[in-house]
């Protein structure tokens, strides 16, 4: 057993908050919960979705507030600009080393350099990607995760450090991870049991949106859909998505073509020069 960090009495939580499915989810946990949540985002600056991810989590905090049965306190939200994160060319090249053999986005490397700086993060990645999700998979080619059991928080994973290469403890040991062995639907299972879907409902998860709704073409979208949760999006987004589908394939073939084209274009085009060269006859004097 372990205590998390108390402050006046009471245990409190830092939880990186996305306004997502996933770490909504991990919010509405708490909400059960008699702690103090301390909710970070952080801004990459890149993100189109930036403005709903807020509007969900602002209105997602008011619902949580009025609830009967909410348990928890939430503090006001931390925002960090992901510029004003510690550089930490450690935790930098720990990131490459395990990002040449995984496809962990970039993300993981700021995320890391935070994780340093807020002790016991929650991070709600999710394992909705069979066998492993891409962070599961890099943690365990290179080490182990372990379950905890806190007194107030319930069970939550974090690295074995025991038996982790010290690249995968400086990119994945700082977290707790409460939430790594669910997926989408356990935590819809779990949210209906709870009552509390019209929350999960506010979640925002696309990345362009067109007039104020998910596209249903971005890598989000799309990921909600095979997840199982396309009720998320409108007939047009699914219409889209149904329609890329169709059309990947054949711009695959495409691109694919074209690229045999040219390369024999560049093949017939080097063999033909000196014959050409030659047909002038400028060195064959
Ligand atoms: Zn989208």
């Amino acid at each position: 057993m372990t205590k998390i960090q108390a402050n006046n009495n009471k245990a409190v939580v830092n939880l990186l908050w996305t306004g997502g499915w996933d770490s909504t989810f991990r919010m509405l946990q708490l909400s059960t919960k008699d702690v103090i949540v301390q909710p970070h985002y952080l801004i990459d600056g890149k993100r189109r979705s930036q403005n709903y991810e807020l509007e969900a989590i602002r209105s997602i905090t008011e619902d949580i507030r009025n609830l009967v049965s909410n348990k928890c306190t939430i503090r006001d939200l931390i925002l960090v600009n992901i510029s004003e994160i510690s550089e930490d060319v450690d935790i930098t090249l720990a990131y490459k080393n395990v990002a040449k053999n995984h496809k962990l986005g970039i993300q993981y490397e700021w995320l890391a350099r935070y994780s340093k700086m807020v002790k016991n993060l929650e991070i709600g990645d999710e394992n909705g990607s069979a066998p492993d999700s891409i962070l599961l998979g890099a943690i365990r080619a290179n080490g182990a995760i372990k379950k905890m059991t806190d007194d107030i928080k319930g069970e939550y994973y974090i690295v074995d450090k025991s038996v982790s290469s010290g690249d995968i403890i400086k990119v994945f040991g700082n977290y707790h991870y409460p939430i790594v062995f669910y997926n989408k639907l356990l935590m819809k299972k779990e949210a209906e049991e709870m009552g509390l879907m019209d929350l999960m409902n506010k979640t925002w998860f696309c990345h362009t949106p067109i007039d104020g709704q998910p596209c249903g073409i971005c890598v989000a979208c799309a990921g909600t859909i095979k997840k199982g949760l396309e009720y998320r999006l409108s007939k047009a987004a699914r219409r889209r998505y149904k329609r890329k589908k169709l059309i990947e394939p054949l711009m695959k073939t495409y691109i694919i073509r074209s690229a045999g084209k040219l390369k024999r274009l560049i093949k017939t085009t080097k063999l033909q020069l000196p014959l050409k060269w030659n047909s002038y006859g400028t060195q064959s004097t």
